[in-house]
C-alpha cells in the first residue's frame, strides 16, 4: 500500500474509532435492590469498566457521605465500612488501610466518578451485569445493608390504598422479597392471583384455583412478609371456625397495637377461599375485580393458614385485623381465606414490633387521594 494511501486509511479508521465510543456506548442503568438509581450525570463505560457517580449511588444505598474540601477527598460510610477516595489517585483508604483501585476516581461535572465494581466489592455488594440492557444490578450481600430485613420486622411492599385504586404493576421481585421474610401473603403483577409464602417458598393460587410455582423474576405490587418465629403456640383440639380462631388468638395476644404473624397448621373439614383473575391495563379498581371473584370450597384438607393480624391504625396501609391465606398440604389448592372449620391443629403467633414499608416511586401513586376513607372498600374486597 502506498504510504499516502495508508496514512489516509489510518486517518479514516482513527476518526471512525474516535467517533464510535461516544455514539455507540449505551447509557448504563444501575439498580440497587431492583430500584433504579437516578443520576444527574449518567454512569459511563470506559475500557469495559463502569464508572459511576459516588454521591447518588451512596444515597441510594443509605450510606453517609462526606466531602472534605481541604483534602479534596470523598468519604462514604456504610454498614461498618468507611471508604475514602481522592479524585486523581488510584489509592483509596478502606477502614484506615490503603488499597489500589483499578482506575483513579475522577471529577466530572461536579461528581466524583468511581469504578463501580471495585467500590461494590469494598462494601460487600454483588454486581450482576446485563450486557443487553447495559444495566448493573447491585444486591447487598451483608444483612447490615438490607434495611427492614430484621427477623422481627413486617416488610411490606406498597400500601392497600394503592391496590384498591388498581395499581397492580409489579414493584419488587420475589427473589428480592425473599430476603425480607420466609412467611407472608400478597398478590402478583396484574393482580394475577393470591400469594402465600411458607418456609421461604412462594406459591401462586390463580383464578383457576390451581397452585403455580413462582419464579424469582416475577414481581409483586403488594405483599407483606416476615421471618416467622413463634412466640406463642396453642393446640386446637376441638372444632374451630374462623370466628373462634380469631377469639382464640385475641386471647393469646397482650398488645393490640403491634403486628402478629399468624400460622395455623392442621386438619380442615372445610375451607372456603377465593382468588382474583389477572387484569389488563387500564387496571380496574380492586372492588370491581372482586365482584366476580372465583371462590373455592375444599373439604377434608390438611393444610396451613398464614398471614397477619394487623393493628387498627394500619387502615389504608394494610388490612386491619386478620388477613390469612390458605395452602393445602398437597400444595395444589388454596387462596385468600374466606371461611373454614378445622378439627385439630396448632396455632402459632409471632409478635412483631417493627414495620417497614416500601412506597411505589411512580407518578400514579402520587396522584391517589389519601384523604379518602377506604374502610368500607377494604371490607368489601377482603370478605
Ligand atoms: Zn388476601
Amino acid at each position: 500500500m502506498p504510504k499516502k494511501l495508508m496514512v489516509a486509511t489510518l486517518a479514516i479508521l482513527i476518526s471512525i474509532f474516535m467517533a464510535i465510543p461516544a455514539a455507540a456506548a449505551p447509557p448504563v442503568t444501575v439498580y440497587w435492590n431492583d430500584r433504579e438509581v437516578h443520576f444527574d450525570a449518567a454512569p459511563v463505560m470506559e475500557d469495559g469498566r463502569c464508572l459511576a457517580p459516588l454521591r447518588p449511588l451512596a444515597e441510594a444505598m443509605g450510606a453517609e457521605l462526606f466531602w472534605d474540601q481541604q483534602a479534596g477527598a470523598a468519604t462514604a460510610h456504610l454498614a461498618g465500612v468507611t471508604l475514602t477516595v481522592t479524585p486523581g489517585s488510584p489509592i483509596a483508604v478502606v477502614n484506615g488501610r490503603e488499597i489500589s483501585l483499578p482506575v483513579a476516581p475522577a471529577v466530572r461535572g461536579g461528581e466524583v466518578f468511581i469504578p463501580l465494581r471495585a467500590a461494590a466489592g469494598i462494601f460487600n455488594i454483588s454486581v450482576d451485569w446485563d450486557e443487553t440492557s447495559s444495566s448493573a444490578f447491585l444486591y447487598p450481600n451483608s444483612n447490615d445493608l438490607i434495611h427492614g430485613s430484621d427477623r422481627e420486622t413486617v416488610h411490606q411492599i406498597s400500601i392497600l390504598s394503592a391496590l384498591l385504586e388498581g395499581q397492580y404493576d409489579g414493584l419488587t421481585s420475589f427473589a428480592e422479597l425473599k430476603k425480607y421474610g420466609d412467611t407472608g401473603i400478597g398478590t402478583f403483577e396484574g393482580l394475577d392471583g393470591e400469594m402465600i409464602e411458607l418456609d421461604g417458598e412462594f406459591y401462586q393460587v390463580k383464578a383457576d384455583g390451581a397452585v403455580y410455582p413462582v419464579a424469582g423474576t416475577m414481581k409483586t405490587p403488594f405483599a407483606s412478609v416476615t421471618f416467622f418465629q413463634a412466640d406463642k403456640a396453642q393446640a386446637i383440639n376441638e372444632e374451630t371456625n374462623f370466628q373462634q380462631l380469631q377469639e382464640l388468638i385475641d386471647s393469646m395476644i397482650d398488645n393490640e397495637n403491634i403486628f402478629y404473624a399468624v400460622k395455623v397448621t392442621g386438619n380442615f373439614n372445610y375451607v372456603k377461599t377465593r382468588s382474583v383473575p389477572g387484569q389488563q391495563k387500564p387496571y380496574p379498581p380492586l372492588a370491581e375485580v372482586t365482584k366476580n371473584q372465583p371462590t373455592f370450597e375444599l373439604n377434608n384438607e390438611e393444610g396451613t393458614l398464614a398471614g397477619f393480624l394487623c393493628p387498627a391504625y394500619v387502615e389504608g396501609l394494610n388490612v386491619p385485623g386478620y388477613h390469612l391465606h390458605f395452602l393445602n398440604a398437597a400444595k395444589n389448592a388454596g387462596g385468600h381465606l374466606l371461611d373454614f372449620i378445622m378439627t385439630s391443629g396448632r396455632v402459632e403467633i409471632d409478635a412483631t414490633h417493627n414495620f417497614y414499608m416500601r412506597l411505589p416511586e411512580n407518578g400514579d401513586f402520587g396522584k391517589i387521594d389519601m384523604t379518602e376513607d377506604r374502610s368500607q372498600e377494604t371490607n368489601i374486597v377482603e370478605k
